[in-house]
């Protein structure tokens, strides 16, 4: 019998784990032809979210907890039940239902047909606010251009099903900042998708704050490209040539002025004002480029230190 690991990061979810197990509860009786493990990760939260998993461990062997160190993050968190789960097919989703476990069996039937990879693509997010839906459409877009030959599904987050091949060579990727969802099409393979409507969480509250969004969008074009840190030298060779043509253009100012061109007019307060905003452009540039460079290098500094990416407290397994 083929098994199917669901795995589900849960941080301070005490209101939403009881409608998650009931809806996963509902799918897997729908496919009786397949054995399942859920790996619920606890990543250090806060309320009774531990207590409640362990309790439902009692009613429902299939239920593997990790429970974390601390709060690590949904990625960090959904890396250890990656890690943890054993099955063929792998789902990682969400405990607020905003991944709705109902089409888990399409995602399964398209595994059969010889899709290693299913994303799940939001095909609308009405009811997410316009700022999450526009910061998301922009994020979707610009992380999908810098991947340069690797494409980016738009709208596809961690919500798909990976076979165990393709899990075990994300796996096998040794770098500490972890972005799955670029990792995935980053290694390929041949990829199907279902749709879905996105809904409302179901219970709780967001944990992703704006700064949490933030993060993860910068991890994400680290993650994919280090093209950035090129685009330093068209910038560079800009304030070469903004520089020298403000040379010339001062040079001509004055001969002016001393052939008396402007007759009695000064040029000089032009020639002020265009080097005070040649000066305030190239030092913009040097900024940019400063800035760009520190990003990748704190990142090579994490990387460098090999520090690990989680920390796993013990695993409950019946
Ligand atoms: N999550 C987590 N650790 C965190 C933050 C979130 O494990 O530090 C889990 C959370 O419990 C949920 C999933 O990640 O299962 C997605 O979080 P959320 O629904 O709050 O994000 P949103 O849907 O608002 O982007
Ligand atoms: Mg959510």
């Amino acid at each position: 019998m083929k098994k199917i690991s669901i795995v589900v990061p849960m941080y301070n979810e005490e209101e939403a784990a009881p409608l998650f197990f009931e809806a996963i509860s509902k799918v897997i009786s729908s496919c009786p032809k397949y054995e399942f493990e859920i790996v619920a990760v606890n990543d250090g939260s806060k309320d009774k979210t531990l207590n409640l998993l362990l309790q439902t461990q009692e009613t429902f062997p299939n239920l593997v907890v990790v429970d974390l160190s601390r709060n690590w993050g949904h990625e960090s968190a959904l890396l250890a039940g990656l890690r943890t789960c054993t099955g063929d097919a792998i789902i990682p989703i969400d405990a607020d239902l905003q991944d709705p476990p109902e089409i888990i069996p399409q995602m399964i039937e398209m595994w059969e047909d010889g899709y290693q990879v299913v994303n799940a693509k939001r095909k609308s997010r009405n009811k997410d606010t316009a700022f999450k839906k526009n910061t998301a459409g922009i994020y979707y877009k610009l992380v999908d251009k810098l991947a340069g030959k690797v494409k980016i599904p738009q709208n596809v987050a961690n919500y798909r099903l990976v076979d165990r091949k393709v899990l075990d060579d994300v796996l096998a990727m040794q770098e500490s900042n972890r972005v799955f969802r670029i990792e995935v099409p980053y290694i390929g393979y041949k990829t199907g998708e279902v749709q879905f409507a996105r809904e409302e969480r179901s219970k709780g509250v967001s944990k992703y704050n704006f700064m949490m969004m933030f993060n993860l969008a910068l991890s994400s074009i680290i993650g994919v490209t280090t093209s950035p840190l090129h685009w330093t030298i068209p910038l560079t060779i800009s304030s070469f040539l903004l520089t020298f043509l403000s040379i010339v253009l001062e040079t001509i100012f004055y001969i002016c002025f001393k052939c008396n061109v402007f007759n009695s007019i000064s040029p000089l307060g032009y020639a002020c004002w265009l080097i005070v905003n040649v000066v305030m452009l190239v030092a913009s540039f040097i900024f940019l480029v400063l800035c760009v460079i520190a990003l990748y290098l704190s990142e090579a500094v994490v990387e460098t230190r090999r520090r690990p990416n989680v920390i796993i407290n013990k695993v409950y397994k019946k």
